[in-house]
């Protein structure tokens, strides 16, 4: 089949999956109510694949599918994952183009999956990565192995029993338990993609698993937070009408998993070396890549309301918009390094140089934070002296609205409105709140991912400038 359509993919959803939301189970995700703007926005991604067809389409298939074998298909699938980003501005963190590109580095990485006598489950990753690219399937994961008590070990006591971990297998089978953090797009997905986040202990092989179900395999409960989003025009919340992923709690009851689609089964040494070569060089291209559309759409936003409020030439506001610029163009920057940089990690696959996103992926979630604060600083109230589209409709609130709400520098009361609106949902609607706690979050805490940085300054050179510079004084 290849890229799919928006009709496609929606259609592709109806099926008992076991979906969770506020105390009720949905019966059919398409059809209920407050899923309907989101779905919509997710077939749209299906549906723009295909107007950008020649940026984002290679063979017919989503670009995140392919295998990178040279610095022209990185550069091939960077255009390509550029387009699929501004889709959304960057605010969808989780188009399915995010799990692809991690299945397509897994799918091009033999000497890793194949370890201990893993031939099966690497033919099994294969046979699926090829699937997903046929089938154009939305993928969600879950890495993160949820703590209760972080006093204790992560897989010792409470913690441990709450650990997804296999229970059982039959001829055709494995069987598995537990839960996992946290799924988002979830109830939007075609299929639950698990493979492995942190580390686990060698002594526990019951823990070492990746594979990949449908959705609607029974067992799996989906439990959703509450969904933000909202039955409005696109004038007043253009993310919130559209655009919430939804993130979902994870659990697995005695869930069969069929053979041919298991990666790793009771093999610890597979399971914690997957993640340690080419994974950050390989994901981080395309997360970095939505970062930086994100990050420029901000600034842009951010520039557009200073001139609405003729503050534009304000110095203390220039500086803020100069920072967020700068962190867009950092982000750029960090990318294009990665990608000059890149070389065949083995097996003949190419991915990015890790460094430069070993170092953005620490620092990003506080560019991202700072930029909703610029965003709230150069908006201030005028963030919610916003009518809404239905207010303009109005006739006698019209002619007011015209002459108390118009902005600087000629623009109109409804432009105005729409641009301040626009920032509020990007980063203070209930959807804008959840987003900034998704850039923190989503590629584990900056405090782990700098201890990590440092772990790799460590590994990577040797720092021999201090006492070389003393020798020299001494001479
Ligand atoms: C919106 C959202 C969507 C997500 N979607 C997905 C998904 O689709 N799939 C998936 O698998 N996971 C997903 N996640 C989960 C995400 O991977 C985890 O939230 C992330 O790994 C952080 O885990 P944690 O809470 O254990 O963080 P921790 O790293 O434990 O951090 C928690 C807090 O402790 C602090 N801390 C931690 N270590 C240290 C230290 N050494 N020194 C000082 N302070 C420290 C941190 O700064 C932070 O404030 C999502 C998370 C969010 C918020």
């Amino acid at each position: 089949m290849a890229a799919r359509t928006g009709a496609q993919y929606i259609a592709g959803l109806r099926d008992d999956r076991s979906i969770w939301v506020n105390g009720s189970r949905v019966t059919d995700v398409t059809d209920y109510p407050g899923f309907a703007g989101s779905l919509q926005g997710l077939a749209g991604y299906f549906d723009w694949q295909h107007t950008h067809a020649i940026e984002c389409l290679s063979d017919g298939e989503n670009i995140s599918h392919q295998i990178p074998r040279c610095l022209e298909d990185l550069s091939r699938r960077h255009v390509g994952l550029e387009r699929l980003a501004r889709y959304s501005a960057g605010m969808l963190g989780r188009t399915p183009d995010y799990v692809n590109v991690t299945f397509a580095g897994f799918a091009g990485q033999p000497s890793i999956w194949k370890q201990e006598g893993n031939e099966g489950g690497y033919e099994n990753l294969v046979a699926f990565q090829r699937e997903a690219a046929e089938g154009d399937l939305a993928l969600t994961h879950t890495i993160i192995h949820p703590i209760v008590d972080k006093r204790t070990r992560d897989y010792e006591g409470e913690n441990r029993s709450l650990a997804l971990n296999k229970v059982d297998e039959t001829a055709e089978s494995i069987v598995v338990s537990g839960a996992r953090i946290l799924a988002t797009l979830g109830p939007f997905a075609d299929e639950l993609t698990v493979y492995p986040g942190h580390p686990i202990p060698k002594d526990q092989p019951e823990l070492a698993l990746a594979f990949s179900v449908p959705m609607n395999t029974p067992g799996l409960k989906v439990i959703c937070r509450d969904h933000y989003g909202v039955d409005r025009d696109e004038f007043d919340l253009p993310f919130s009408s559209r655009f919430d992923e939804q993130d979902a709690f994870i659990v697995f009851d005695d869930v069969e998993i069929p053979k041919h689609r298991v990666f790793c089964d009771g093999l610890p040494g597979v399971y914690n070396s997957v993640m340690g070569r080419g994974w950050t060089g390989n994901i981080m291209q395309q997360t970095s890549i939505r970062a930086q559309v994100k990050l420029e759409f901000a600034y842009e936003l951010a520039t557009r309301m200073a001139v609405a409020t003729g503050q534009n030439e304000r110095p203390d506001i220039a500086q803020m918009l100069g920072e967020l610029w700068s962190y867009a163009e950092l982000t750029r920057s960090a990318v294009y390094t990665a990608e000059s940089q890149a070389f065949d990690y083995g097996d003949g696959v190419w991915f990015c140089d890790e460094r430069p996103f070993v170092a953005l992926r620490p620092t990003m979630p506080g560019w991202m934070v700072r930029a909703n604060e610029i965003l709230k600083l150069i908006g201030s109230h005028n963030l919610l002296a916003t009518p809404a589209a239905a207010d303009f409709d109005d006739e006698e609130l019209k002619p007011i609205l015209d002459k108390y709400l118009k902005a600087a520098d000629g623009m109109n009361a409804k432009d105005r409105s729409r641009l301040f609106r626009t920032a509020w949902d990007f980063v203070g609607s209930a959807l804008g709140g959840r987003t900034e706690l998704y850039e923190r979050f989503y590629l584990a805490s900056s405090a782990r991912m700098y201890g990590v940085a440092h772990a790799v300054a460590q590994r990577d050179r040797e720092w021999e400038a201090v006492p070389t510079f003393w020798s020299q004084a001494d001479r």
